[in-house]
């Protein structure tokens, strides 16, 4: 019996020929087809920047360096989430602290993100930078996000890790209209991979320029970022401590692919989820529930077990599913109960009841774009089994 896994990358005979191309070529490491690469995400998003990075975590880490996150300012993110959503502030020497999840759409709550800013205000804390994360695919609530910004100061970055081809009220996010910078991720488990891979949109100039030279060690060649004129050709400078957080164009061959066949990937996952609807409607359990003004790019399936619905548990039904060959998954353990998290002191268990209650009872669904209808309803009768 063979395992079906909860996410797989597809990668078909085009896409292989078009990283066997650019190995043949005079570039392997960051050139012309990186550039290629940003234009055609950045494009397709409407957004007028684009910068390739080696990884989603690296886009969040620049994000959070060129909007000047440093030592003692606060970041705040949500609790249901891939740990790099917080330690991106970590690595700049800021606090972190999280806002409790919608329990409908498991994003950040605007209702206790006002909260927790009109209660940070009157201290005199307020964050920084506030990363929202368009969990599962489904866009946050940017537009009252973006106003909440404005009215207290801060910077927001999307983390749009599980979001590129989603949208938000007509909007494609990665455009940013609602926010500084979106992130991307091109892990294989994403919507659309590089290997690893990931990128910083904005529609500031000026940030784009950071970000360009904070994944280059913070060198430059324009003589317009330089503290001293230049002493001939070969005359760079140091202006900042940067990293090597490049993409290659042997990475970014396969992402132009990739993206091409967004649409087609997106579609797909739409189809499977409206069979998992269908299928699981008369189980004891929450399926997703979508916001009117959000198009999820479905990168996850999740249910919650219905605790009051159902006698068994959770990790019985998990444990079934995984002996039995489907691959399910738990997304996320809430950050602030991960041991590193803890040992920083400020987050008691009961912290984030939403994001707790949450985590007691989701599972994750086999959900990806070569998922057979024969291997869904393998995953549909199993689950019926363990809760039947
Ligand atoms: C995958 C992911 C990241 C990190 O992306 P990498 O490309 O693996 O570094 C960040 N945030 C979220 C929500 C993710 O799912």
């Amino acid at each position: 019996m063979s395992v079906i896994p909860y996410a797989r990358q597809n990668i078909s005979g085009a896409d292989i020929d078009a990283v066997v191309e650019v190995l043949g070529s005079d570039w392997l490491t960051q050139g012309p087809t990186v550039d290629e690469f940003e234009q055609a995400v950045s494009g397709r998003c409407g957004a007028p920047y684009g910068v390739a990075v080696s990884s989603g975590t690296a886009a969040l880490h620049l994000a959070c360096r060129a909007l000047g996150l440093g030592e003692g300012d606060l970041l705040w993110t949500s609790p249901i989430t891939f740990v790099a959503s917080a330690n991106c502030a970590r690595y700049c020497g800021a606090d972190v602290d999280f806002v409790d999840i919608d329990p409908r759409t498991y994003n950040m709550s605007v209702a206790a993100l006002k909260e927790k800013l009109e209660y940070a205000n009157r201290r005199g804390r307020l964050p920084k930078v506030v990363i929202p994360v368009h969990f599962a695919g489904q866009p946050c609530e940017m537009d009252r996000i973006q106003q909440l910004a404005q009215e207290y100061g801060f910077a927001v970055i999307e983390d749009a890790s599980h979001a590129i081809g989603a949208r938000y009220c007509e909007s494609s996010i990665g455009a940013s209209t609602w926010s500084d910078i979106t992130v991307f991720s091109f892990h294989p488990v994403k919507l659309i991979t590089t290997g690893e891979g990931g990128m910083a949109l904005t529609r500031r100039a000026d940030l784009d320029r950071k970000l360009r030279l904070l994944r280059s060690h913070g060198i430059t060649r324009d003589p317009s970022e330089m503290a001293n004129s230049a002493e001939g050709a070969w005359y760079y400078e140091q202006v900042e401590l940067g990293y090597n957080y490049r993409l290659t164009d042997i990475q970014a061959a396969l992402g132009l692919r990739q993206l091409d066949r967004l649409d087609e990937f997106v579609a797909r996952r739409r189809e499977l989820v409206a069979r998992y609807d269908a299928a699981l409607h008369d189980l004891p359990v929450v399926r997703p529930w979508q916001h009117p003004a959000a198009e999820s790019a479905w990168h996850l399936y999740v249910i919650q077990v219905n605790p009051e619905a159902f006698r068994g548990s959770r990790a019985g039904v998990f444990t079934h599913l995984r002996s039995s060959g489907i691959g399910v998954n738990v997304h996320y353990i809430p950050v602030h109960m991960q041991p590193y998290y803890q040992r920083l002191g400020a987050f008691g268990v009961g912290s984030f009841p939403e994001a707790e209650r949450y985590y007691a009872n989701a599972i994750t669904l086999p959900l990806y774009f070569g998922l057979s209808k024969q291997d869904q309803d393998r995953v549909i009768a199993e689950l019926k089994r363990a809760m039947g």
